[in-house]
């Protein structure tokens, strides 16, 4: 093991109104939701399509789901709890229930196949699964408790709790009718939320600890199945602290932030959902992202934060019809989960008048590590500074034992108090994703003289070209500098002479008739000869994956097909 001092070049750099050193409040969830209630009760916690919650409404139903939970089900601490939801005024509900009798969360994507479903089922050994009668996701449910993967199926009549929006949710989901459980046996075992709610049970109070498990949350499934990354109760909390101390008066009541990137995903758990609830902003709520529906929200509700994939950012700043929503109330656009091109902040600095800072992390930071300083000068490509309390280091990406050298490129390793103690059941895992102490991100960046981090690229994505290293997200920089680049995505595909080499994916904006020798030639100023793509491949969508990042494993899949045809 070297001897190291930590290179933290940012601490010198520090926003002057944040204290890197920061003592970092653990205090769980649970307690700071009942905070927020006692503090804002009459102020609106949840705007669903219109419908709305006050904290006091939220906290008297988190109290009797909760002893509900405790009384009628006999949910004890150590319990897990299943989500299959989607954005509903119910996810936040069972939620901190679940949390405030000690159960922990089990997330489950709505739109995961059946074996992904039960992978996750089988592997976190739930206890009950929680579901809503729309029919995308109560089917699947069906079929998983046919399967023995929970003991009990609680179900939340979605539509008859808000009526007017059936017509609506109908459209979003392409559920023609509502399905109901067909198995007898199942109907057993099914529990109806509202009647659950309906006992009027208190819960009784249950001690929890910052190394409690608070959320199971699976990650990764591109090499192989999901890993289950553990997130306790410290981990999640500690987040929250550092968000706050990060965004100094950015969450506060009188904020209104749009949560359309799923519950489910750790970016939205703790950005969209526990950070603004636990602090008295207005949440709206859209069950699923649809570019009209945002914009007509962000219009109605006066949104003043919007957290977004790049993709989302993008398609929002640049949508044709944007001109006829009034976007004057976006101040702050959090960008996550991807890198964000620059020109895709400067579409949304000119489409709304407010700015994007750019975070990064991971499921198993909990997940933010770095943001680009809101209230003082951020540097482009940058994504940002280390959080409070955490500390980012670089390693030799052939070497992790070895630390580079100041400034130099290596792997991103990471340690504070959000990131997770390892991933459940996982020796083999938890064993390769540390080095002395650290958390190995598997994406290689560098740090500069004033502390401001850039990602060049996840290792895996690295392409060998005749012996030389080629970051896609170079060529992908230099493509979208193109007016004409809607969406690129760039891949290494085997090749004959230089073992790999770059294939490029583009959607072109619409109505453009942009050639590949066109951009070729424009992309030929910013490339070295050999990060020019063998091949540019122009398509009208490019694949996402769930929460809207571009992805590249189905790029692959999709380009070996159309080699052997
Ligand atoms: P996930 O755990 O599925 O949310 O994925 C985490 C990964 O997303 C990271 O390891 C990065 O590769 C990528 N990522 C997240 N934020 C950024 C960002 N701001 N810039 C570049 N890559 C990012």
């Amino acid at each position: 093991q070297t001897e190291h001092k930590p290179y933290q070049p940012w601490v010198e750099h520090y926003p002057d109104n944040i204290d890197y050193y920061a003592e970092i409040d653990t205090t769980p969830v649970p307690a700071r939701i009942d905070q927020a209630v006692k503090d804002h009760a009459s102020r609106v916690a949840l705007d669903f399509l219109g419908a709305e919650t006050t904290y006091a409404e939220l906290g008297d139903q988190i109290e009797r789901m909760a002893g509900a939970l405790q009384k009628e089900l006999g949910i004890k601490k150590g319990d897990r709890i299943a989500l299959l939801l989607p954005n509903t005024p119910f996810f936040p509900v069972m939620y901190y229930a679940a949390l405030k009798v000690g159960a922990s969360i089990v997330n489950c994507n709505p739109l995961y196949t059946h074996s992904e479903l039960v992978h996750i089922l089988k592997n976190s050994d739930a206890d009950i699964l929680v579901t809503t009668d729309l029919k995308l996701t109560l089917e699947k449910a069906e079929k998983l408790m046919q399967e023995g993967m929970a003991d009990k199926l609680i179900v939340s009549h979605f539509p008859n709790a808000l009526p007017t929006l059936k017509k609506f949710l109908f459209k979003i989901f392409k559920g023609k009718d509502l399905a109901s459980l067909t198995d007898e046996k199942i109907k057993q075992k099914h529990l109806n939320w509202h009647d659950l709610l309906e006992k009027n049970l208190n819960a009784d109070p249950v001690q929890i600890d910052k190394d409690d498990m608070a959320v199971l949350q699976f990650t990764g499934g591109t090499t192989g199945m999901p890993k289950a990354a553990v997130l306790t109760h410290g981990n999640i909390a500690a987040n929250l602290t550092q968000i706050d101390l990060w965004g100094v008066d950015l969450f506060r009541p009188g904020a209104t932030l749009a949560a359309v990137l799923p519950f489910f995903h750790i970016f939205a758990m703790t950005v969209c959902m526990n950070t603004p609830l636990t602090s008295g902003v207005k949440v709206a709520m859209l069950p699923r992202y649809e570019r009209k529906s945002l914009l007509e929200m962000i219009n109605r509700t006066k949104v003043s934060i919007l957290p977004a994939v790049p993709t989302l950012s993008h398609a929002l700043a640049t949508a044709p019809e944007r001109e006829k929503y009034d976007l004057s109330s976006l101040k702050i656009g959090i960008s996550g989960g991807a890198a964000l091109p620059n020109e895709t902040k400067i579409a949304f600095a000119k489409a709304t008048g407010g700015r994007i800072a750019e975070g990064y992390g991971l499921t198993e930071t909990s997940p933010v590590l770095c943001c680009s300083p809101l209230y003082a000068p951020n540097k482009d490509n940058s994504i940002g500074m280390p959080l409070p309390g955490t500390d980012v280091q670089f390693v030799d990406v052939e070497d992790p034992t070895k630390f580079v050298g100041p400034g130099e490129r290596g792997e991103l390793v990471a340690k504070g108090p959000q990131v997770m103690p390892g991933y459940l059941d996982n020796d083999e895992a938890n064993k390769e994703s540390f080095i002395n102490g650290y958390f190995r991100t598997g994406d290689v960046g560098y740090v500069d003289e004033e502390g401001h981090i850039y990602i060049v690229d996840r290792i895996k994505d690295i392409i060998i070209c005749s012996g030389f290293n080629v970051y896609p997200r170079t060529i992908e920089d230099a493509l979208y500098h193109h007016d004409d680049v809607d969406e690129c995505n760039v891949i290494g595909v085997e090749d004959e002479y230089r073992g790999e080499a770059p294939i490029a994916f583009v959607k072109r904006v619409e109505g453009s008739n942009l050639t590949e020798e066109e951009l070729n030639d424009f992309i030929k100023k910013y490339l070295s000869k050999i990060e020019m793509p063998r091949e540019i491949i122009f398509k009208s969508e490019l694949p996402k994956t769930l929460v809207g990042k571009l992805s590249k494993n189905e790029l692959r899949d999709e380009y070996e097909k159309l080699k052997k045809n």
